[in-house]
């Protein structure tokens, strides 16, 4: 064998996620990408806010000088400024550019952290349903996942559970809110609970126990609710998140690191973290983005179309049957899947021209995913396609 035993494995345990993607892509073939449902790609349909647009011009019009040059791998002073003064803003803690670190997305971020804290075989734990990439991150610096359930009716953490699955090796625990792929969003009461908790763990057992908060969506919010924040009730967090969802730029590679200024040893974490930085390779976040989203941090795409496909969506499959959470914020929802095996239920799916993901992808089996990020468009020309669904799985007579 030529590769990594490890990766050859990864690769053959996803497999399924791979076939159901070639499935869904000879669908499109054979009946056109208009006539094919695809739900189940998190990739934005919109594009970037029109602030984006301008502040591009105004770049392009008058480059500055050396503009595409290395800097300090922590990324521009400026820039690590501009976020420091709206996590202040939204925190009420002083947190400061030291405490920022640009990174390539949240996929660059969570794995930089991940690489700071990890000594070979300590847990993270994460909770179930998750995205699935906090598994080959955790395994990319030698961590162990442990998995927990978040409460099956509503998709909250249970403080409990994971209380329960703490221990002395445990390093970190992931959060995601709002979330991916269920749509929770977790109140300041569950966030209080949890930090009140983890302080008892930590002195229990000697040792720094980090909260990773992964916030890609935390701008994709409905009906008005508050995001906490998490560095309001949990001392030992790390929040990480990127402008792939809420300035629609996936492909751009852009999202930041920031440590709650009250962490444990900030300034050795920080260092720690803009040294992985460098050493896993990304060297710095992309330049031109960061000079972009340094005056952009409190625009964001139109959360108004978003809520509108959800309540569009949801109401819909409300009417057909399914059950689900209803959810506070991301572009997901997470129903049971009508029939106990959720990879069957998608492929039944698929003869209906629906491109879904089964549960199973998300340690979740007996669900499956729906990204409604697509054109208001596909949604409404795909309901009679959810109604023959409902049909046909015995949902609606
Ligand atoms: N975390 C969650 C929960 C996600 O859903 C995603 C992307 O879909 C990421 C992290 C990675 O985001 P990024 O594109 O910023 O790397």
């Amino acid at each position: 064998m030529s590769i990594s035993t490890k990766i050859q494995t990864a690769i053959e345990n996803s497999s399924w996620i791979r076939r159901m993607f070639e499935e869904g892509a000879a669908l499109i073939a054979q009946y056109g990408r208009e006539n094919v449902f695809d739900f189940s790609l998190g990739n934005p349909s919109n594009e970037p806010p029109e602030a984006f647009y301008r502040e591009l011009h105004k770049l392009v019009d008058h480059p500055v000088a050396g503009m595409h040059r290395y800097m300090h791998n922590a990324g521009y002073e400026e820039t690590r400024a501009a976020v420091a003064k709206t996590l202040t803003a939204k925190s009420g803690q002083l947190v400061e550019a030291k405490h920022v670190l640009m990174t390539c997305g949240a996929g660059g971020g969570l794995n930089v952290a991940l690489k700071t804290i990890l000594n070979p075989g300590e847990e993270v734990v994460i909770l179930a349903p998750y995205f699935v990439e906090y598994k080959f991150y955790a395994d990319n610096h030698g961590g162990i996942t442990r998995e927990v359930w978040t409460n099956r009716k509503t998709f909250q953490p249970d403080v409990e559970a994971i209380e329960s699955a703490i221990t002395e090796k445990t390093r970190a625990l992931i959060i995601n809110s709002p979330n991916n792929p269920t749509g929770a969003v977790y109140p300041a009461e569950i966030l209080k609970k949890l930090g009140q908790m983890l302080e008892r763990k930590q002195s229990e057992l000697g040792r720094t126990i980090y909260v990773i908060s992964d916030e890609p969506y935390a701008r994709l919010v409905y009906d008005n609710l508050q995001i906490p924040s998490v560095f309001d009730f949990i001392r030992n967090s790390v929040i990480i998140t990127s402008h792939s969802k809420d300035l629609a730029l996936p492909g751009e590679r852009i999202g930041y690191l920031a440590a709650s200024p009250a962490l444990d040893d900030v300034t050795l974490f920080m260092n720690g973290a803009i040294f992985c930085n460098r050493v896993l390779g990304f060297v710095n976040a992309p330049a031109l983005m960061q000079r972009l989203v340094t005056s952009l941090q409190d625009e964001s795409i139109d959360i108004g179309e978003y809520q509108q496909k959800r309540d569009l969506l949801y109401s819909h499959l409300d009417g057909l049957g399914f059950k689900m959470v209803k959810p506070g914020g991301g572009f997901y929802l997470f129903p049971q899947s009508p029939i106990a095996d959720d990879l069957a239920f998608v492929r039944q799916a698929q003869k209906h021209k629906l491109l879904l993901v089964p549960g199973s992808g998300f340690g979740a089996p007996g669900f499956f995913r729906i990204a409604y990020c697509v054109e208001m468009e596909t949604i409404h020309r795909s309901l009679p396609a959810w109604e023959r669904l409902a049909i046909d799985v015995g949902l609606k007579c």
